[in-house]
């Protein structure tokens, strides 16, 4: 860290400041110069109390830290990058992963006519909300334990992995009985209590990053879960709370160009959370594989109009083929599989 002294810091001030960054563990290192004086302070940031504190002096400008917050997930760690492997699929890999299925779990029907047409359009895992964080509390909020039993039996009859999202640190023993990767939305991506409850169930977890998150806060999410022991992590982007109101989020590609260089971990993109809407979907995928993501979720339904949960992102099952015809030219453009 370093820490600026405002200018015309007094000696005695700078004395100060050299005492507190030793009290709280590194050390100090004044730099006296002819406008300003800086003290650098020596030691790993990481595991020692932070000295953003010490802003509250009044003879303090500003801290700034010169190491990055997180070591696990950083790509420091493992410059090759990491693969996350589930049923014998890596995420992370030369092959581009697609998981895909309905926004949320209806019925046996649905989810079956839709795991046997997402499998034969090429996609290796089936997603389904059962349970649902929505908006509103009148709105459908998922079968619940009956909706995972349905996504087990269309695991059983296709050979899909599941992925479903979890919504409370008590469901997570009951979700990681049925899922293959748990899925933590962007509503609860930094509902910490849940993050570590997920980590320790030993399940793969695909995170969202948050609407409102920045990068760094997702990647400290990320830090959660592979410093409580579980390194099986996929990040995902799926959209950022913007001015724009054509689209329902502003899906941030760049984020995705900047994690697979900030960290290892696999990143994927959603682009229907991002876009709201089933009419772009296809480019966005597209943009997706090229901005070097590692894989895709979408949501697709045999029939959006009747969806009970996010009718107007969902592509239909034909258009879902569709859409992955034309992802292959693409993938084989990024050097993918
Ligand atoms: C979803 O995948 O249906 C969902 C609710 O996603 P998010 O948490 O990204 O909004
Ligand atoms: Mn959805």
């Amino acid at each position: 860290m370093i820490v600026v002294l405002k200018q015309k810091a007094t000696r005695a001030q700078v004395d100060a400041v050299i005492r507190e960054v030793r009290k709280l563990g590194y050390k100090p290192h004044p730099i006296i110069g002819v406008e300003r004086t800086v003290v650098a302070a020596i030691g790993d940031e990481r595991s020692r109390h932070t000295l953003e504190t010490l802003t509250a002096l009044p003879f303090v400008d500003q801290v700034m830290p010169v190491q990055r917050r997180y070591k696990f997930v950083s790509r420091e760690a493992n410059n090759k990058g990491s693969q996350v492997e589930i049923r014998g699929h890596a995420f992370g890999g030369r092959k581009f992963q697609v998981i895909a299925g309905p926004c949320s779990v209806e019925s046996e029907r649905q989810i079956i006519e839709t795991a046997r047409a997402v499998k034969k359009a090429g996609a290796t895992f089936l997603r389904g909300g059962a349970f649902k964080p929505r908006t509103s509390p009148y709105d459908f909020q998922g079968l619940k334990q009956d909706g995972l039993k349905l996504l087990a039996r269309a695991r059983a009859e296709t050979g899909l992995g599941i992925v479903t999202e979890v919504l409370s640190e008590a469901d997570v023993g009951l979700v990681a009985e049925y899922a293959d990767v748990l899925q933590i939305g962007a509503r609860n991506s930094q509902n910490f209590s849940l993050i570590i409850a997920a980590a320790r169930s030993g399940k793969a977890i695909l995170l969202k990053r948050g609407m409102s998150m920045t990068i760094e806060e997702w990647l400290l999410s990320a830090e959660y879960i592979l410093s409580h022991g579980n390194s099986k992590v996929i990040l995902c982007e799926r959209g950022i709370r913007t001015f724009e109101n054509m689209t329902r989020n502003t899906l941030d590609l760049g984020a995705v160009a900047v994690a697979k260089t900030e960290t290892h971990l696999p990143v994927i993109v959603d682009p229907s959370q991002g876009a709201g809407r089933a009419d772009i979907v296809g480019a966005l995928s597209r943009a997706a594989v090229a901005v070097g993501a590692d894989g895709l979720i979408i949501e697709a339904h045999p029939s959006p109009q009747e969806a009970l949960s996010d009718g107007a992102q969902q592509v239909t099952l034909p258009q879902f083929f569709d859409l992955m015809t034309g992802l292959k030219p693409f993938i084989r453009a990024a050097d993918r599989l």
